[in-house]
């Protein structure tokens, strides 16, 4: 600014270089926000100006401080900004599941349900749209041993991602499936907690990855919007009479976000679950046309974060217990004490899943093990144990990422640079120790298996694990 210019005529000509230079975000896009309470259109094409910021979620129970320079997410007890952006691959921790890279503005569910759930026993949560995991690990960090969550993820690719995020988060009570939504369908009445966060336009992540401006258009809106409705559809009988539903997207189009809100109480029996969000968050308080339902918006220029939206409803009618169908027994007793040594002393039941392998699930989910065999493609079913091999036990790399696994296994603490080296799946050079198993820990944080020779170690980091890049 030229010396002696008035402040503001400097903020007006800032204004319009960032108006004629934002010529990229759609006109007809910005005519329908024009139409949302609390949308400002220059402050909206500035913020795109500036750079996404970067936050983490840290694990409840991994023990990771809070990272240097950073501040809390208002609306997330274990959020928090980062000042900027590490190379995450490079940080032995974030592969142990130390944190997770979360988006701020997608934290927010655990805000809504932190005032909606009176209970956090007993539960059964789906999480629809699951891939690659932010809502599933945020939920998983609320719930109870005895909840149960499905993390679900229709498309297989992703959903391998997905099961691996799940595995580093490592609560046994998560559960990855692959289906389509209208297969929960047949579950009447099951979950008491769903999320849908839909598949959709993606408006909301044109600053965080601006090729998702290419492929933005008013008819991929509409097609998106209706795809959402079957969505809902479908797995709407699975929801409890007096359950939760959350409806999220990152679009900042009312027809996928309050109209779809509006669809659903046209729909179904669905009331608002209102929550009260202080004014200084910056969160747009925004109402569905036709039913005045309660949604929360962000603005990238109103909260420091991407543009989300969410709502969330509740199914009237009075709450029925679900009527499991008889079940077979599926615990194998004498494997239990094969693998205590492995587990914390806690209530814990030893299922077969696939080829010979072993899981360990909650006493409480066999019921729903056996439920889920006959309507579900599991991909992950409780904690995977591993499987007897030769005459000994031959130990999961979920399990070295659990939180269930004992304190009591020996463990080597390795330097960051050898850990690094361990995940590249290199063979690392170590002090020799007697024969066996051993996690590799790093910053007091397991990340995976070594075999101990004698005078040399076996790397046992699943090779789709490893990673590629140097350092
Ligand atoms: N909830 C995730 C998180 O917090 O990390 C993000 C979910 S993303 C917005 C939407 C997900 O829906 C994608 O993983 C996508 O593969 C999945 N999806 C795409 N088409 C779908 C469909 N027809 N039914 C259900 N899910 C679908």
């Amino acid at each position: 600014m030229t010396r002696g210019q008035p402040a503001d005529c400097g903020g007006l000509f800032l204004r319009k270089q960032v108006l004629a230079s934002a010529f990229h975000i759609p006109e007809s896009l910005l005519t329908q926000l024009d139409k949302v309470s609390g949308f400002d259109k220059v402050a909206f094409l500035a913020a795109h100006e500036a750079p996404a910021v970067t936050s983490v979620r840290l694990h409840p129970l991994k023990g990771a401080a809070a990272p240097q320079g950073s501040e809390p997410v208002p609306w997330c007890t274990s959020g928090y900004y980062l000042p900027s952006r590490p190379v995450f691959t490079l940080d032995p921790i974030f592969h142990a599941g130390a944190y997770y890279v979360q988006e701020a503005s997608s934290m927010f569910p655990e805000y809504l349900l932190r005032y909606l759930v009176d209970k956090w026993d007993g539960l059964r949560v789906l999480d629809l749209c699951a891939a690659p995991g932010g809502k599933s690990t945020l939920v998983a960090a609320l719930l109870g041993e005895n909840s149960l969550l499905v993390a679900n993820e229709v498309i297989r690719s992703r959903a391998a991602i997905l099961e691996e995020n799940i595995a580093r988060w490592g609560y046994a009570n998560t559960w990855v499936s692959s289906n389509d939504p209208r297969d929960f369908g047949a579950l009447h009445g099951y979950f008491d907690i769903i999320i849908v966060d839909a598949p959709c336009s993606g408006s909301g992540l044109f600053r965080k990855d601006p090729a998702a401006l290419e492929e933005w258009s008013e008819n991929n809106v509409t097609l998106c919007s209706q795809r959402q409705q079957r969505i809902l559809a479908d797995v709407w009988p699975a929801l409890k009479e007096g359950g939760l539903m959350l409806y999220a997207t990152c679009s900042y189009s009312p027809q996928e976000d309050e109209e779809i809100a509006d669809w659903l109480a046209d729909t179904f029996e669905a009331g608002a679950a209102a929550v009260p969000v202080p004014n200084d968050w910056g969160i747009v308080v925004s109402h569905s046309p036709r039913h005045g339902l309660p949604c929360y918006r962000f603005f990238p220029d109103k909260v420091k974060g991407e543009g989300f939206f969410i709502t969330a409803l509740r199914k009237t009618g009075e709450p029925a217990a679900f009527r499991y169908p008889k079940s077979k027994a599926l615990r194998t007793a004498g494997l239990r004490e094969q693998v205590r040594p492995l587990l914390m002393d806690r209530e814990q039941v030893v299922v077969p899943v696939a080829d010979g392998h072993y899981a360990m699930i909650h006493p409480a989910h066999e019921a729903d093990l056996n439920l889920f065999q006959s309507q579900l493609f599991l991909r992950r079913t409780g904690l995977p144990l591993g499987k007897p091999a030769g005459g000994e036990w031959l130990p999961a790399h979920e399990l070295a990422l659990s939180v269930d696994k004992s304190p009591e296994i020996p463990s080597i603490e390795v330097s960051r640079e050898e850990a690094l080296g361990f995940l590249r799946k290199e063979e690392i050079a170590l002090a020799p120790r007697p024969r066996g198993w051993y996690l590799v820990v790093c910053e007091g944080i397991a990340l995976g298996w070594l075999k101990s020779l004698g005078n040399r170690y076996n790397n046992y980091l699943p090779k789709h694990w490893r990673i590629r890049m140097g350092g």
